[in-house]
């Protein structure tokens, strides 16, 4: 799943915070436009009514995610990459190899675009036009930059393995200092952001509701399986806390 393996240290007092506020369009957010473009890079054009830019709801769609897309460019090349992350108030934690290419460029305090996407459900309309996907996604613009201190970034890593599945920290050995020497820890300051979301029916022309076709909508959920312990596990170790936590919130049973 990630390019090194993840050992990480325990959980420190620090929390994550929620900031109050809005990433507001009218807050004299100005970074990303030009004379020609004079709009607000996060500003939603179209569907506006699904746009919000309230860090409760923005915070909410990133903290119920796992995997963000980052996207930069580097000499007119753009890319977007798959990662993970953990919101820390109105930052998100990325962390990789310190031989990554990504990680080097994102570090270097280069401009990136994050976004961050959970599908809720299909939406299948009379028409092929009206067919749609109830959705929730963020897109934040900002720049990283690295962690340096071996606290802050054994911290960070820590916020990582909880985010991934709460209460984790504290059940695995943190980072020693070779590993912590292996790893840049960035933080992502998010400038601007919005979130869009779309929730509901089916949006049938009233033309098309008595052709003879089904509509509705399918529920679209991710969830988990029964844990596999490693084939090297002593075979009398109970499953930890957090997974028996994350199995029951799934209504799983071990
Ligand atoms: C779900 C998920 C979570 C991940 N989480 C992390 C993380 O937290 N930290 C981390 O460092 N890495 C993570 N990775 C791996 C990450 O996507 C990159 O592969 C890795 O960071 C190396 O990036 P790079 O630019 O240095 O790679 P390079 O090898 O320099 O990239 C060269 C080229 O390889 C291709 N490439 C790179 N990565 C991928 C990919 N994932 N899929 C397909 N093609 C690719 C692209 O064409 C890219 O331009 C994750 C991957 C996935 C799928």
């Amino acid at each position: 799943m990630i390019a090194r393996k993840l050992r990480l240290p325990t959980l420190t007092a620090a929390s994550m915070t929620d900031l109050p506020g809005s990433y507001a369009v009218t807050s004299g957010s100005t970074a990303g436009t030009t004379a020609a473009n004079p709009q607000a890079r996060h500003r939603v054009q179209r569907t506006k009514a699904r746009a919000h830019y309230d860090h409760a709801t923005v915070h909410a769609i990133l903290d119920a995610g796992m995997i963000a897309h980052v996207g930069f460019c580097v000499d007119g090349q753009p890319f977007v990459i798959p990662m993970l992350y953990a919101r820390d108030g109105d930052a998100l934690i990325l962390h990789g190899s310190i031989a990554s290419r990504l990680v080097n460029q994102l570090g270097a305090g280069i401009a990136a675009c994050i976004s961050v996407t959970h599908v809720d459900g299909l939406v299948l309309a009379r028409s092929h036009f009206n067919h749609s996907a109830n959705y929730r996604s963020v897109v934040a613009f900002g720049r990283a930059t690295l962690v340096t201190d071996p606290a802050a970034k054994a911290d960070a890593l820590a916020r990582f393995v909880d985010a991934l599945i709460p209460g984790r920290a504290a059940e695995s050995r943190p980072a020693d200092r070779n590993e912590l020497a292996a790893t840049h820890v960035l933080r992502f300051a998010i400038e601007d952001a919005s979130a869009k979301i779309r929730n509901g029916g089916v949006k049938d022309d009233a033309a098309d509701l008595a052709l003879p076709h089904w509509a509705g909508v399918v529920p679209q959920r991710s969830t988990y399986g029964v844990p596999e312990p490693a084939g090297d596990l002593d075979t009398e170790m109970a499953l930890p806390a957090s997974v028996r936590a994350l199995l029951e919130t799934n209504g799983i049973s071990p």
